[in-house]
């Protein structure tokens, strides 16, 4: 049957002898891709609605000039309440996209000097209210293939993440380097840190160490698992190093194969 998915083992059996088990996962991966196209055509669906709540929400806002304090803050409220499902709407399309991106890894370039650059832009106005000092240590000549799109996903959110996450007046760290065994990614924020317990579900969808918190930061709760799947499409992994009372380190490194190497190099 030419739509059946098999999975395959091999193991040693004894000295001189292989094991191989082969199993049947056709059900479990057609459910699964069920799962993905039923969260991308919700998520899309739900984008017409809340555009028009929008608009309605706007018109409002510009009539009501004089309005009673109750209202207004009714108004400016489900503003930021329907922007909220925006945002999330979005991040849960960029993550089933991601999902199932076919898009090959080696087509293109990507520019991370200049995407750093604009990210920076981003960071600064995000930057306004906590006045970290952030630093971009960015080797301008490492040229990686990747998808753009996608990189640019993964560094935004781990370096948004980084402000939010530290208190007032912290400092924060960007490096892009060249190691021996591939490009490297970090950033280094002097932040609260996170225990020991959360590191291995953070990258889980909506999973947030302070739910509290995190809901008036405005995050979605998708930024690391988008991070985590980019990171899985670029044959990378997300490492994550952090102390209570002292910090986190979110960092990557792109394989060798990745990166582009000087013509006549
Ligand atoms: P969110 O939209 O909540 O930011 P993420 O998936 O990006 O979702 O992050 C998941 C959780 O990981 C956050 O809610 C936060 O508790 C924690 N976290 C992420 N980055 C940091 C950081 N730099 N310092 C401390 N905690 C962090």
């Amino acid at each position: 049957n030419p739509l059946k998915t098999f999975e395959y083992r091999i193991m040693q059996y004894g000295e001189d002898q292989l094991l191989l088990i082969v199993r049947d996962v056709s059900r479990v991966s057609h459910l699964e891709e069920m799962r993905k196209d039923f969260v991308a055509n919700v998520s899309h669906e739900l984008k017409t609605p809340l555009t028009v709540i929008n608009g309605y929400l706007e018109v409002l806002d510009s009539s009501y000039g004089e309005a009673p304090p109750i209202v207004s803050k009714a108004i400016s409220e489900m503003g930021t309440q329907t922007h909220r499902m925006q945002s999330l709407i979005e991040d849960l399309l960029i993550l089933s996209r991601i999902e199932s991106s076919a898009e090959r890894i080696f087509e293109n370039t990507v520019d991370m000097q200049a995407m750093f650059k604009q990210i920076s832009i981003e960071a600064e106005a995000l930057n306004k209210e906590k006045q970290h000092h952030i630093s971009f240590n960015v080797d301008s000549e490492l040229v990686v293939y990747g998808v753009e799109t996608e990189l640019r996903s993964a560094c935004s959110n781990l370096i948004f993440n980084a402000i939010h996450y530290t208190p007032q007046h912290g400092k924060i760290e960007v490096v892009w380097k060249s190691r021996a065994n591939g490009a490297y990614f970090a950033v280094i924020d002097n932040g609260d840190g996170i225990e020991d317990k959360h590191l291995r579900r953070l990258t889980e969808r909506f999973y947030r160490v302070d739910k509290a918190r995190s809901r008036k930061t405005g995050g979605s709760g998708l930024g690391l698992s988008i991070v985590k799947h980019v990171l899985h499409h670029h044959n990378s992994t997300l490492e994550i190093e952090s102390k209570v009372g002292k910090g986190s380190e979110f960092s990557f490194l792109l394989p060798q194969e990745l990166i582009k190497q000087h013509d006549g190099a």
